[in-house]
């Protein structure tokens, strides 16, 4: 299979992990860039985007 970084983008774009609990959110790039989005478990408003490298 073929990987396509368009592909991988629109996957992994929206989806940014707390960096406290580790609970997965979705969540519009420009929301969390601009401090608007917090964990829903924790409260906890500094994410990661989910890929790690
Ligand atoms: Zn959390």
């Amino acid at each position: 299979m073929v990987k396509f970084p368009e592909a991988e983008g629109r996957l992994f774009k929206n989806i940014f992990v707390c960096r406290r609990c580790k609970a997965k959110i979705k969540a519009p790039v420009l929301k969390v860039m601009a401090g608007k989005v917090k964990c829903r478990k924790c409260n906890y408003k500094i994410l990661r985007p989910v890929r790690k490298k």
